[in-house]
C-alpha cells in the first residue's frame, strides 16, 4: 500500500462539500485529461493532461514585469499590450508569483499530487460523509485518462469506509473503464447524444464504445446515473432526449426518471476559453424553465 500511497496523479481542484456530485456531502476531486473535445467544455483547463497557464488579460496592466520572469520568453508587450507565446509557455508557473505579477493575473492549473496528499484532504470531512451520506467523487476531465491513480484513489477510500463515485466518459476500452469502476460505489456517465455523427462532431469522438460500456456496466451491476449536459442547438431536442431516455429503458432496462438528469446549459466555462490562449469559444444561452420543464416531462413519460 505504501507503493500506492505515493503514485502521483495531476489534480487540477480539490472541491469540498460539493453537492452535485453524488449523493450527500462530498469532496469532489479534479483530474486533468480528457480524451474528448467537447465544444461547449466547460473546464477546458482540465483537458490537457499537463498542467496549463491561465491569463486574464483584462486585469493586465501591461507593466511588462512577467517577460524577464519568464524562461521560455513566451511574454512579450505588443502595440502596449502583454502578449502570450502560448507555443512557447510551459506552464512552469515562474510568472504567477505576486511577486512577479502584481495583478495576480496568472494561474497554473494543475499540479502533480500523491494518493496520500490527496485523501489527506478527503478524509478530513469523514463524518460529514457519514451524516449526509456522502463521500468522494472522482471527476475531470475525466478520471480514465489516470487509472492507476484513479483506481488507488478509490481502493484508499474504501479501505477507510468512505463511498466513492466516479465521473467519465465512458470513451475508453471496456478493460480501463472496469479498472476504474471496480471499487466505485455510483458511476455517473454522460450520454452526450445518441447520434453518432452528431456526437463525433460536438466530442471529437464516436459514441459506439460509449454506449457499448453503458451496457456493461449495467450488465456489472453497476449503480449508474446518466446525464445530459444540454447543449442549445447541439443536443438540447426533444429527438435527442427521446432517444436517450429510450436507450436508457429499452436497451438498458433502466427507468429514465430514476436514472437519466438532464443539465441545463450553464456558460461558466466560456471566459476560459480566451484565458487559455484558446479562440472565442460559441456562446449560448440557457434553455428557459418551459423548455427544460417540457423535457423533463418527456422523460418522466418513460
Ligand atoms: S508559465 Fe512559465 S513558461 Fe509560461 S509564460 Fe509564465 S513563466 Fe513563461
Ligand atoms: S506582470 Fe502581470 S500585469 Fe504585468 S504585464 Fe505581466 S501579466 Fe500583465
Amino acid at each position: 500500500m505504501a507503493q500506492e500511497n505515493n503514485l502521483i496523479g495531476q489534480v487540477f481542484n480539490i472541491q469540498r462539500y460539493s453537492t452535485h456530485d453524488g449523493p450527500g456531502i462530498r469532496t469532489t476531486v479534479f483530474l486533468k485529461g480528457c480524451p474528448l473535445r467537447c465544444k461547449w467544455c466547460q473546464n477546458p483547463e482540465s483537458q490537457s493532461l499537463h498542467p496549463v497557464l491561465m491569463f486574464r488579460a483584462d486585469e493586465c496592466t501591461s507593466c511588462g514585469r512577467c517577460i524577464d520572469a519568464c524562461p521560455n520568453k513566451a511574454n512579450s508587450i505588443v502595440d502596449g499590450k502583454l502578449v502570450i507565446d502560448w507555443e512557447r509557455c510551459t506552464a512552469c508557473g515562474a510568472c504567477t508569483s505576486p511577486a512577479v505579477c502584481l495583478s495576480m493575473t496568472r494561474k497554473v492549473e494543475g499540479k502533480p499530487m500523491t494518493v496520500e496528499e490527496v485523501m489527506k484532504q478527503v478524509s478530513s470531512d469523514y463524518n460529514l460523509y457519514l451524516n449526509s451520506g456522502g463521500g468522494l467523487t472522482i471527476s475531470g476531465g475525466d478520471c480514465a485518462v489516470q487509472p492507476e491513480f484513479t483506481a488507488a484513489l478509490l481502493k484508499k477510500a474504501q479501505e477507510e469506509g468512505i463511498n466513492t463515485c466516479v465521473e467519465i466518459t465512458g470513451a475508453y476500452p471496456w478493460g480501463r473503464v472496469q479498472q476504474i469502476t471496480e471499487d466505485a460505489d455510483y458511476v455517473y456517465y454522460d450520454l452526450k447524444c445518441m447520434d453518432d455523427e452528431k456526437h463525433k462532431e460536438g466530442t471529437g469522438v464516436s459514441n459506439r464504445l460509449i454506449l457499448e460500456n453503458a451496457r456493461k456496466l449495467v450488465e456489472a451491476k453497476k449503480q449508474m446515473l446518466f446525464r445530459t449536459p444540454l447543449i442549445p442547438g447541439f443536443n438540447d431536442d426533444k429527438e435527442n432526449i427521446e432517444a436517450t431516455a429510450s436507450f436508457i429503458k429499452n436497451e438498458l432496462g433502466l427507468s429514465p426518471s430514476e436514472h437519466l438528469e438532464l443539465l441545463a446549459y450553464n456558460n461558466l466555462g466560456e471566459d476560459k476559453y480566451l484565458r487559455l490562449g484558446f479562440s472565442e469559444p460559441k456562446r449560448h444561452a440557457r434553455q428557459s424553465d418551459k423548455y427544460l420543464d417540457e423535457l423533463e416531462e418527456l422523460v418522466m413519460s418513460f
